[in-house]
C-alpha cells in the first residue's frame, strides 16, 4: 500500500508514533505521559474514549483515560479474566466489538460512566509474551474499528510497553514477561535424562533480546538494518544446511527445512517492513510481527502448526540477535553463578563450551536419553531434565530453580520452605552417594562369589579422574571423538597422542579401551565441511568406521597417535559401527600397517595390541561365527543397537520412551550374542547407557555378562546392586522368562529384585 494512502496502516500508525515520540522524550512524569497518550490516541482514532489499564498487584487498574469519569482512575480494577479488559489481558488477544455490552464477558463498572458507549476495541500491552496492561478505545456509535485502527493500537501498545516497564509502573514479574498467573512458584514436569539434583539460576542458552527502543529516529536507517540482518540470517541458514552442522536426526533436518522456508518467506519480511514504515525501530518491528503471529497462533489449535511456529520464533529471535548485535550464546558471555541452563535443544559441542564449575544442570524442551548431548552431560556429571514444554514462557531469566531430575521435575521460583525441603533431600542424596563412595575400594563381587568387571565410559580429559573416584576397573569405552567435538579445528596427531598418553598414565595397570572416532550422526563436526555430510539420515549414514575407512588419513593419524601413546603398554582398540567383518579386517590392517611404519621409524611399539569390535549394527550378529575368531573382544553398544533393532531414532524425543531396553526383543538378541561370544571364548562387554541402569544391568548380568562399561556416576549404585545379586539364581529364571516372553519383562525383573532385596531404584 503506498504511504500516501490515508488508509495506510503505516501512515496512521506513523502519525501516532510521531506524537508518542515527543511525549516519551518529554520530562513529564509517567502518569502525565500516559494522560497525554490517551488524548493522542483518542483523537487520532476519533474515539470519545481511550483508556490504559495496567497490571498492578495482580489486577488491571484503570491508569489513564480520556472520556471515562476521571474519578474512576486508580479506582476501577478488574481481575485477570474479568470483563472485556481482563479477557484481553488473560488471553493476550484483541477484541473489536460494535456492541460491547452484548458480549458475555462484559462487566459493568458504574463509576466509569461507560454505559453511553457502544463500540469497544482493546489490545493487550505485551511485555515479552505476557500482557502487562490493556489499551482500549470506545465510541458512542456502534461501529467496528477498521483493521488499520487496530494495527495502530497494537503499535501504540508496543511503544507503551517500553514506557511502562521502564517506569516500573507494573508488577515486577509482569515486567519480566511473566503473567501474574505464572509469577509464583511452579512445578514443571519433564523426562529424566541425566539423574541428579541441582539448585541454580535460570540462564537461557540463547538469551532473549529485550527491545529497549521502539520508536525510530530514522526509518530508512532502520530499514537498512533489517535488510542486512535478513541477508546475514539467510547466509547463516544456508551455511548450516551446507555443512549439515545441524546434522543428526531427521528431525533436525525438518527444523532446518522450516528455517529455510521462513528465512526466505516474502510475507514475513514484508510485514516487518510495514512495521518499520509505521515508525518502529528494526528490533521493535521484528518483535511486533512476532507478537502478531503469536496472537494469531493462540487462536489456532493445531499442534503441527504450533511446532512450526516454534521454529519461526527461533528464527525471529535469531534475527533480533543479529539486528541488535547481541549474538553470543550464554556460554560465550560466561556464567557468573551456579546456573541451570535452558535450551530448546543443544549439540554436544555447544554443551561442552560451558564452564563446568558453574553449570549445575540443564533443562531442555526436547532431548532424548541416548542423544549425544545427554551422554556428554552424563559424562560431565550435569543433571538433565528433558521434554519440558513452554520453558520460555514459564521460566524467566534469573529465576531460581530447584532441579530434581530423579523426581522428573523442576521447581521454578520456589518458596523458602520448598528450598528447605529440597536442600534436605539433597543432603540425603549426598549421604547415599557417600555410602556408594565407601564401596570404592570394594570389588563388585556378587553373592555367588563371581566378580564383575565394572569400567567407566569416558571421553573428556576431566573424566579420567572418575575412574579413581568411583573405584572402577578401567575405561571400557574411551570415546575419542569427544576431543574432536570440543576442538575448534581438527586435533592434530600430537594433540591426540598427548591425550591418549594421559589417559593411559592415569589408568596405570587398569584396562583402557580406545574406540576410534565415531564422527557423523549427531556428532557432526563443524570444521569438516564435506558435501557428504548433507545426509537424509546421518545416524545410518556415512559415520564412524564407514567415514574412517573412506577418509583413511584421519584413521591413520589416529592409529599412529594411539600406537605411539601406548608404547610399552597394552593397546586395546575397537572400531565403531562395524556392519560386516571385512570392515573390521580393513581397519585392523590399517593399524597393522601403521604399527610397521612406527617400527620402521625406530620408535617403540605397544607390548600388545588387542583389536576389538563394537556390535551396534544388528547385521553383524549374523556374522558372529566369522567375526569372533578374528577379534580379541566384543563390546555391545546398546545405544545404537537398540535404535537399529527397533528402527527408532535415538535422538527423537517422541520415541524416547516408546521402547523398553528390557523388551524381550532386545534381551533375546543380546542373549544370543552373549552366548555365541562365550562359546567362542571372546570376552564380551556392554558399553551402552543401558548397562548403567540397575535393573537393566541386573538382567544383563543374569544373562552372563561379566564386563560392564558405564557412566561413572553409575559405578557406586551398580556395585551396591551387584553385591546383593546371585546370578546363578536369576540366570535360569530369566532364561525361562525369555523363552516364553511377555511384553512386560520390566515388571517381572523388578518383582524379582524386590523379592530378593536387590536395590534397583
Ligand atoms: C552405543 O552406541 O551404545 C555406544 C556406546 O556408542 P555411542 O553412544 O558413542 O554411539
Ligand atoms: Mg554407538
Amino acid at each position: 500500500m503506498p504511504e500516501t494512502d490515508p488508509n495506510s496502516p503505516a501512515l496512521a500508525a506513523r502519525n501516532i508514533l510521531r506524537s508518542l515520540h515527543d511525549i516519551m522524550a518529554s520530562r513529564n512524569s509517567p502518569q502525565a505521559k500516559l494522560n497525554q497518550v490517551v488524548q493522542v490516541i483518542g483523537e487520532a482514532l476519533h474515539s470519545e474514549v481511550c483508556s490504559i489499564y495496567l497490571l498492578r498487584d495482580g489486577a488491571l487498574e484503570l491508569y489513564a483515560t480520556r472520556g471515562l469519569n476521571q474519578e474512576a482512575v486508580h479506582v476501577t480494577k478488574l481481575a485477570l479474566g474479568e470483563g472485556l479488559v481482563g479477557k484481553i489481558a488473560e488471553n493476550v488477544e484483541v477484541l473489536n466489538l460494535d456492541e460491547a455490552m452484548a458480549h458475555p464477558d462484559f462487566a459493568y463498572k458504574p463509576e466509569t460512566g461507560e454505559e453511553m458507549f457502544h463500540s469497544f476495541a482493546g489490545v493487550p500491552i505485551v511485555r515479552r509474551e505476557a500482557a502487562i496492561g490493556v489499551l482500549s478505545v470506545q465510541h458512542a456509535d456502534p461501529r467496528r474499528y477498521a483493521e488499520v485502527e487496530i494495527e495502530a493500537l497494537q503499535t501504540t501498545a508496543m511503544v507503551l510497553s517500553e514506557l511502562i516497564a521502564g517506569a516500573g509502573l507494573v508488577d515486577a514479574a509482569a515486567a519480566r514477561g511473566l503473567s501474574s498467573r505464572d509469577s509464583g512458584p511452579q512445578e514443571l514436569k519433564g523426562l529424566k535424562l541425566v539423574d541428579g539434583m541441582a539448585m541454580g539460576v535460570a540462564v537461557f542458552h540463547q538469551p532473549r533480546v529485550t527491545v529497549e527502543h521502539t520508536v525510530a529516529e530514522d526509518t530508512e536507517a532502520e530499514r537498512h538494518r533489517v535488510y542486512s540482518a535478513f541477508r546475514k540470517m539467510r547466509e547463516q541458514i544456508d551455511a548450516m544446511a551446507a555443512q549439515a552442522e545441524f546434522g543428526g536426526s531427521g528431525e533436525h533436518q525438518d527444523v532446518l527445512d522450516t528455517y529455510k522456508m521462513f528465512a526466505y518467506d516474502e510475507g514475513w519480511s514484508r510485514r516487518i517492513n510495514e512495521a518499520i514504515d509505521s515508525g518502529l525501530t528494526a528490533e521493535a518491528a521484528i518483535e511486533r510481527v512476532q507478537q502478531r503471529t503469536r496472537m494469531r497462533m493462540r487462536q489456532i489449535q493445531d499442534p503441527l502448526l504450533a511446532e512450526r511456529m516454534h521454529d519461526l520464533e527461533d528464527l525471529s529471535n535469531r534475527l533480533l540477535r543479529i539486528v541488535s548485535g547481541q549474538l553470543g550464546t550464554a556460554a560465550q558471555m560466561g556464567l557468573r553463578q551456579d546456573t541451570i541452563l535452558i535450551a530448546r535443544n543443544l549439540g554436544p559441542a555447544e554443551l561442552l563450551e560451558y564452564d563446568r564449575r558453574r553449570l549445575k544442570g540443564v533443562i531442555l524442551e526436547e532431548g532424548s536419553l541416548t542423544a549425544h548431548v545427554t551422554i556428554v552431560a552424563r559424562a560431565m556429571g550435569v543433571p538433565v531434565l528433558g521434554r519440558v514444554p513452554n520453558v520460555r514462557r514459564l521460566i524467566g531469566e534469573g529465576d531460581t530453580l530447584l532441579l530434581d531430575v530423579g523426581a522428573c521435575q523442576v521447581i521454578v521460583r520456589p518458596t523458602p520452605p520448598m528450598e528447605d525441603s529440597f536442600l534436605g533431600k539433597l543432603a540425603l542424596t549426598n549421604k547415599k552417594r557417600a555410602e556408594y563412595a565407601s564401596l570404592r575400594d570394594q570389588p563388585a563381587v556378587m553373592k555367588n562369589g563371581e566378580r564383575i568387571k565394572l569400567m567407566v565410559n569416558a571421553g573428556l580429559r576431566d573424566d579420567i579422574g572418575a575412574m579413581d573416584i568411583m573405584g572402577a576397573d578401567g575405561i571400557g569405552l574411551f570415546r575419542t571423538e569427544f576431543q574432536f567435538l570440543v576442538s575448534a579445528t581438527l586435533p592434530q596427531r600430537e594433540r591426540q597422542q598427548r591425550l591418549y598418553r594421559e589417559v593411559l598414565d592415569a589408568a596405570g595397570e587398569r584396562e583402557v579401551v580406545f574406540r576410534t572416532v565415531d564422527i557423523g550422526g549427531d556428532k557432526a563436526l563443524p570444521y569438516l565441511r564435506e558435501e557428504d555430510h548433507d545426509e537424509e539420515n546421518p545416524a545410518m549414514g556415512w559415520r564412524a568406521i564407514r567415514l574412517s575407512l573412506d577418509r583413511d588419513g584421519l584413521m591413520k593419524a589416529q592409529a599412529r597417535a594411539l600406537i605411539d601413546a601406548a608404547a610399552g603398554n597394552t593397546l586395546n582398540v575397537m572400531f565403531p559401527m562395524v556392519s560386516e567383518p571385512w570392515e573390521f579386517d580393513r581397519a585392523r590392517e590399517l593399524f597393522e600397517t601403521q604399527k610397521n611404519w612406527v617400527l620402521d621409524q625406530g620408535r617403540p611399539l605397544p607390548a600388545l595390541i588387542r583389536y576389538g569390535c563394537m556390535l551396534e549394527v544388528p547385521a553383524l550378529a549374523e556374522w558372529l561365527d566369522v567375526l569372533l575368531p578374528k577379534i580379541d573382544f566384543l563390546s555391545i553398544g546398546t545405544n545404537d543397537l537398540t535404535q537399529f533393532l527397533f528402527a527408532a531414532d535415538r535422538a527423537n524425543p517422541r520415541l524416547a520412551e516408546r521402547y523398553d531396553w528390557l523388551s524381550p526383543a532386545i534381551l533375546r538378541f543380546l542373549r544370543r550374542v552373549i552366548r555365541a561370544s562365550h562359546a567362542g571364548d571372546v570376552p564380551v562387554s556392554i558399553c551402552g547407557e543401558m548397562g548403567g541402569r540397575r535393573l537393566e544391568a541386573m538382567a544383563l548380568v543374569g544373562m552372563g555378562v561379566q564386563r560392564l562399561s558405564v557412566t561413572p556416576a553409575a559405578v557406586g549404585p551398580l556395585k551396591a546392586m551387584l553385591r546383593n545379586l546371585d546370578p546363578s539364581d536369576l540366570g535360569p529364571k530369566l532364561d525361562a522368562w525369555l523363552d516364553l516372553p511377555e511384553h512386560h519383562m520390566r515388571e517381572k525383573l523388578a518383582a524379582y529384585a524386590a523379592e530378593n532385596g536387590i536395590i534397583v531404584d
